[in-house]
């Protein structure tokens, strides 16, 4: 997901590191965030999960970021075993310098070429670094109401919709040391899990949209990467 300023909730403190879900601390909201709060469209956003799995990364390459109609965007990703985890510690600093760079809030293995089901997300509350490490995240439980939040992709640079999901879900994953992990997250959080998840499917946010709208967005990104194109080839050409 790409970074939007409008999308910084305050974030609680992280809390213990026994992977389990945890109230917010945070002031006099606390008691609005209880669980089974309804979450109202286009309230601020919220979470009430920590993140037990937050590795600091040491910043690796820029890796380049893939666009539609790339076929990898498309693909399903296969699951992560043991013997795998050699390949992705290693793209893990690439990945982390890529969404940083960008600057994004989650990057999955497709969007950078990776047919392997993990993805990365730091949500820098409060400005500061909390990456966080999904290795075959998978939604267990979704909550009954519904959230409508503004959604962008690193993948579809520039291009923002409003997006409907699940208000809360529960999620399993492995983290960097593949020790599994369930969290429930709720606002930002629980939207930037819903959309990592959904790369690893090879699906786009664009897809939750209408056909006309998807359409709308996918044909001008297109243009407006055509005109980007045009207007660095003259001076590549020089260069
Ligand atoms: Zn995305």
């Amino acid at each position: 997901m790409m970074r939007d300023p409008a999308w910084h909730p305050s974030f609680p403190d992280v809390g213990s590191a026994a992977g389990r879900c945890k109230s917010s601390r945070t002031g006099n909201e606390a008691g609005e965030r209880s669980r089974g709060t309804k979450i109202e469209p286009g309230r601020p956003p919220r979470y009430i999960a920590h993140m037990t799995s937050a590795t600091p990364a040491p910043l690796g390459a820029k890796l380049p970021i893939l666009m539609p109609p790339h076929p990898s965007l498309r693909a399903r990703t296969r699951r992560v075993a043991p013997s795998d985890m050699d390949q992705v510690r290693a793209l893990l600093p690439d990945m982390f310098a890529t969404m940083y760079a960008a600057p994004g809030i989650g990057l999955a293995a497709p969007q950078v070429g990776v047919g392997l089901r993990f993805a990365v997300i730091d949500l820098m509350p409060d400005e500061t670094p909390a990456p966080m490490v999904l290795i075959n995240p998978e939604v267990i439980r979704v909550s009954e109401d519904w959230a409508v939040r503004e959604e962008g992709c690193l993948s579809l640079p520039g291009q923002y919709a409003d997006v409907t999901r699940p208000a809360r879900v529960a999620v399993r994953y492995q983290d960097a040391d593949f020790a599994t992990h369930e969290i429930e997250a709720e606002g930002l959080l629980a939207a930037c899990l819903q959309h990592e998840i959904d790369h690893l499917d090879g699906v786009l946010f664009v897809d939750h949209l209408s056909a006309l709208k998807r359409n709308m967005l996918l044909r001008k990104l297109a243009k407006e990467r055509k005109q980007m194109a045009a207007q660095i080839a003259p001076q590549t050409a020089q260069g």
